[in-house]
């Protein structure tokens, strides 16, 4: 979600005629996009913020923005603590951002951290890092209270986009040369619980929007993140199942294997649940490759619990997994739970998760030796040869050049726990 605000940050500067650099000394405008999910962002950001402080007393002109979920969450305190802040703006007022560094031209420090999206920044340009890949957001806020988590007080409550405003929006980048589109929003498959279909009482439904968006010409590649798997509904399964362009992989956060911890963490599935649904969504989509969230260390996890966590890992086969140590957040039910885990306990079964699961994700990735996949080229790998992604979301680096936004099958020959190796598979005869 922050990747897709930076881009629409960066395309409204673009749009008012600003370029982008490299070099902080020669900027006019700095804008850190920030996350408030961990801790650690939040120090980053006064840490950054320092840095750029003697920038600013050598060139008084240039303009300091703070943007995102920790301008919601600090508001005020921010220009307190750094006054050399020009503009805070918050989750909800990023259409505001080019009248608030106007207005701070003129007037001196501006702040907006309003509480309400009025209007979706999928509204503003944007500028794509990639020219074949577009995120597109369907809807903002959650309305979830996971115990652990931040977005719901710094995003609000889930608005969906209109199921039109979507489609046109994709057709429009489809025309624009857009191979791949990801689905944004907190919990995907809530999408349309706000909405009606005009002319009915009939909500459109995520599974709606798949299938619209599955017939948009030139659209080759559909993803979206995050279902939630307490709202995870057949026809979603139906839908990907169906649709040709979805492609084949679901990030599913488990969070927790412990039926205990996710009580707790109010996540309203269970462990038994949960693998019961992964079943059912590999068994109608062959080859689905599966990710996941997980945390470490919630308020009162014991060893017990852990080993579940591990447990739930090894049966449900993860493809890869993010992995989290769990982080105190301010305004949340857990951040004043009893029974914090010290960090040293927290660290040591965070690495045995990691180890584990980069077990299980060499594993998978060997599975594919000798096969043939197709990839999407995104660029240069970092040893130098082309670096795509397969339908399922693996990085697959092979030799020589290939142009960002081409298509090539490539024969897999070599497996890591987080990417595959191979070559151009030969072209078949006639073809
Ligand atoms: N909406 C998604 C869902 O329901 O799974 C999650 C979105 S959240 C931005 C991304 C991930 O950050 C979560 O799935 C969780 O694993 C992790 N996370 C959120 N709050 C956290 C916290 N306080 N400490 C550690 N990890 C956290
Ligand atoms: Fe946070 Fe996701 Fe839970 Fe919403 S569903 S509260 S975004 S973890």
């Amino acid at each position: 979600m922050n990747e897709h605000d930076s881009g629409r940050i960066a395309g409204v500067l673009q749009a008012d005629g600003l370029v982008a650099t490299e070099d902080a000394a020669q900027a006019e405008v700095i804008v850190l996009n920030t996350c408030a999910i961990r801790e650690n962002a939040d120090n980053r950001l006064y840490g950054n913020l320092g840095h750029l402080r003697p920038l600013k007393e050598a060139n008084p002109a240039l303009r300091i923005v703070v943007a995102g979920c920790l301008a919601q969450k600090d508001q005020g305190a921010i220009q307190r603590r750094a006054p050399w802040v020009d503009v805070v703006v918050g989750t909800h007022a990023l259409p505001r951002l080019l009248d608030l560094l106007r207005q701070a031209e003129r007037e001196g420090p501006q702040m907006d951290v309003r509480e309400y999206t009025e209007v979706f920044p999928s509204a503003l340009p944007a500028r794509r890092e990639v020219a074949h890949h577009a995120w597109v957001q369907v809807a903002v806020g959650c309305d979830n209270a996971c115990t652990f988590c931040i977005v719901p007080l710094v995003r609000g409550p889930q608005r969906s986009r209109a199921m039109g405003d979507v489609l046109a929006e994709v057709q429009g980048l489809a025309r624009e040369g857009v191979l791949e589109v990801t689905l944004l929003g907190q919990n995907v498959n809530t999408y349309g619980r706000d909405l009606t279909v005009p002319g009915s009482s009939r909500k459109p439904l995520f599974a709606d929007l798949l299938r619209a968006i599955d017939g948009v010409e030139g659209i080759r590649r559909i993803r979206f993140v995050s279902p939630h798997p307490h709202d995870f509904t057949d026809d979603v399964v139906q839908a990907m199942a169906t649709c040709e362009r979805v492609c084949e992989h679901i990030h599913f956060p488990l969070q927790s294997g412990s039926d205990r911890i996710l009580r707790a963490m109010r996540r309203s599935y269970r462990a038994e649940r949960y693998l019961a649904w992964l079943d059912r969504i590999r068994e109608a989509v062959p080859g689905m490759a599966v990710t996941t969230d997980i945390i470490v260390g919630f308020p009162g996890e014991t060893d017990d619990d852990f080993e579940r966590t591990l447990d739930v890992v090894r049966r449900a086969r993860f493809d890869a997994a993010f992995t989290f140590q769990y982080s105190p957040r301010p305004g949340t039910t857990a951040g004043t739970m009893e029974g914090h885990v010290p960090p040293p306990v927290v660290g040591g079964r965070f690495d045995r998760l990691v180890d584990v699961q980069e077990e299980i994700s060499l594993e998978r990735n060997r599975d594919l030796v000798g096969a043939t996949v197709e990839i999407l080229v995104e660029g240069t790998g970092r040893k130098g040869g082309a670096q795509g992604r397969t339908r399922t979301n693996k990085v697959v680096n092979v030799p020589g050049g290939l142009d960002p936004g081409t298509f090539a099958d490539v024969e897999v020959t070599g497996a890591h726990p987080h990417h595959l190796t191979g070559h151009l598979a030969p072209v078949p005869v006639g073809a």
